[in-house]
């Protein structure tokens, strides 16, 4: 394990506010309310699972490798649900750091593959699921208006500005 001084640097940009110094001392309370450490943690190997507390642990001491070397559920396991942010008694804002995660781990090119095909999908339909007859015929049944047709050509190109097309290969 090997400290990344640049990353860890960058980790403490998002911890340490203007006024007042915020330090995480681990005391776990952002796993205890987490719902995905609750559905996916092992209580007989603490290594699997998701667990916040410990992506704060590994992200301030700079382990970047083993952040985004690791796998899939490691980073990506958040929903962002905001708990953890509401419970920490230091006011960090860890879903800042879990997203600041998700992008240098989709800058590598190290997102997991079902965030690429949705990605795509998105990009290719302007929307995240697309239209299907059946939808549309349940939807006139339950007398719910037809959905308007987006705007593809427009959110490629909102897309393609934010460099998407070189993301997604
Ligand atoms: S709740 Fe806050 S202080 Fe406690 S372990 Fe989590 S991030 Fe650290
Ligand atoms: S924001 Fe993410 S880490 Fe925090 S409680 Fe929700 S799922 Fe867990």
């Amino acid at each position: 394990m090997e400290t990344n001084f640049e990353f860890r640097k960058q980790i403490m940009d998002y911890h340490i506010g203007p006024d007042v110094i915020k330090y995480c001392y681990q005391c776990s309370r952002c796993a205890d309310n987490c719902p995905v450490t609750e559905v996916s943690m092992d209580f007989y190997d603490p290594d699997k699972g998701y667990n916040p507390r410990k992506n704060i642990l590994l992200a301030l001491l700079g382990y970047k490798d083993l952040l985004l070397e690791a796998d899939d559920l490691t980073i990506w396991g958040c929903t962002v649900c905001d708990t953890c942010d509401e419970v920490c008694p230091q006011n960090i804002e860890l879903t800042e750091i879990f997203t600041f995660l998700k992008n240098q781990s989709i800058a590598l090119g190290k997102g997991p593959d079902y965030l690429y095909s949705q990605a795509k999908t998105v990009f290719e339909n302007a929307k995240a699921i697309p239209s299907q007859p059946a939808i549309e015929r349940r939807r006139e049944q339950l007398g719910l208006p037809s959905i308007v047709t987006p705007d593809i050509n427009e959110v490629q190109t909102l897309l393609k500005n934010i460099g998407i097309t070189k993301k997604l290969k």
